[in-house]
């Protein structure tokens, strides 16, 4: 055998062909890709400054537009998963030294406020229960309390099940002269949003929810006052080369020069997925995918209350559409029941995650996966699951 460079050897791992599993994704995401989108995925890649390319970025920046409900012009979506919106919201908007209020009724409260310390930010954080939500007094009186500049609320929080009511908090913001910020990485598509309307000065999301594209980019947006008040008014640049807004702005041609500035190399493939997810839902239209969400959630809810199984966000109003969070059944291992149900049906759903960990079973129907038969699908399962897991080692 002739001699060799190479000292760590061809993995033989790599030798065999990778095929993926066919499965229910019923669980708060990523969900089920439809083959519409995935063939989108699978064109030929493009460069990531060709002029095709650029069409596709502006399809895309239209169909957040519609998404978000605004004509806001700094309008894009991030190469990167909901977390990467998440810095690049936070990043642009404060700068070290200011205050920051995150609102935390579940992990995402708790995760923005981690990102916000990092980059030296004083953060305060007004916490209530898993599966309770703010009322607008007390928003106001921590906003008038703490001052910050940058108040952080979830829409959709996915790890409890909550929509959280986003009417008039806007304006609360407003007179406190602080910016609003949302995550609707679980909520868009699923229920009623109007970023305009509600006055947000940045709005996020994530392609691998309601959108059904694959995980890796996300819709975000900001206002005009968010660039008034921050962008343009910075001491210092933001943390981040790759978040930061002034160059993304000029790669998705939101800065009004007439050159393209080389930034990155944008995720060609995803960005196909991405726009003929938003395709799909400008076809369908927002309102119908509303409707159907809230309709497929209620009776998912029925379902799961005739089982006798108990619904753990109390609130009907505040029940997400996209996420439903059912109460851990007594005397059994949450884990024991996912993974029963994975292995004998071929689908998942999922535990808790950060405060409601042991608490609930998470079940996620979200874009195309959002329909009656689904439901059926997983009430089913779960009927079986409670049939042959074991009761009481718990
Ligand atoms: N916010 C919410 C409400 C989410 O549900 C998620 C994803 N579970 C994220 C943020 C983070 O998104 P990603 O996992 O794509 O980074």
């Amino acid at each position: 055998l002739a001699m060799s460079s190479v000292s760590v050897p061809p993995p033989k791992c790599l030798q065999k062909t990778f095929v993926a599993p066919r499965r229910h994704m019923f669980g708060p995401g990523p969900s089920n890709v439809p083959p519409r989108i995935l063939a989108a995925g699978a064109e030929p890649v493009i460069g990531h400054m060709h002029p095709e390319m650029l069409e596709i970025m502006s399809d895309i920046k239209s169909g957040i537009q519609y998404a978000f409900q605004t004509e806001n012009n700094m309008t894009i979506a991030v190469s990167g998963t909901g977390h990467t919106a998440m810095e690049c919201a936070i990043f642009n908007a404060v700068e070290p030294g200011e205050g920051v209020l995150t609102a935390v009724n579940g992990i995402w409260g708790e995760r923005a406020a981690e990102m916000a310390e990092r980059i030296g930010a004083k953060v305060n954080s007004i916490v209530t229960t898993a599966g309770g939500y703010f009322t607008s007094e007390e928003i106001d009186q921590a906003l008038a309390k703490h001052k910050p500049v940058l108040f952080f609320l979830t829409h959709g929080e996915s790890s409890t099940g909550v929509v959280h009511p986003l009417d008039g908090i806007g304006d609360i913001c407003h007179k406190h002269n602080c910016l609003f910020l949302v995550d609707c990485v679980a909520s868009m598509g699923g229920a009623p949003l109007y970023m305009d309307k509600q006055g947000i000065d940045i709005l996020y999301s994530g392609s691998q929810k309601v959108l059904n594209a694959p995980p890796g980019t996300a819709p975000i947006s900001f206002s005009e006052r968010h660039f008034l008040m921050k962008v343009f008014n910075r001491k210092t640049k933001p943390v981040s080369f790759f978040l930061d807004m002034t160059w993304l702005a000029n790669y998705w041609g939101c800065d009004g020069k007439p050159a393209r500035i080389y930034h990155h190399t944008a995720p060609v493939s995803a960005f196909y997925a991405l726009r003929e997810s938003l395709a799909i839902l400008a076809e369908q239209g927002l309102e119908n995918s509303w409707q159907r969400h809230r309709e497929v959630a209620e009776y998912l809810h029925e379902g799961v209350e005739n089982m006798g199984l108990k619904l753990f966000v109390k609130d009907k109003n505040a029940r997400l559409p996209t996420v439903t969070t059912i109460v851990a059944p007594p005397g059994y291992d949450w884990k024991e029941i996912t993974s029963y149900i994975m292995k004998n049906h071929n689908l998942e759903i999922s535990g808790g995650l950060g405060p409601s960990v042991g608490q609930v079973l998470r079940v996620g129907l979200m874009g195309g996966n959002s329909s009656k038969a689904s439901v059926d699908m997983v009430l089913e399962a779960l009927r079986d699951a409670l049939r042959y897991c074991h009761k009481s080692k718990v």
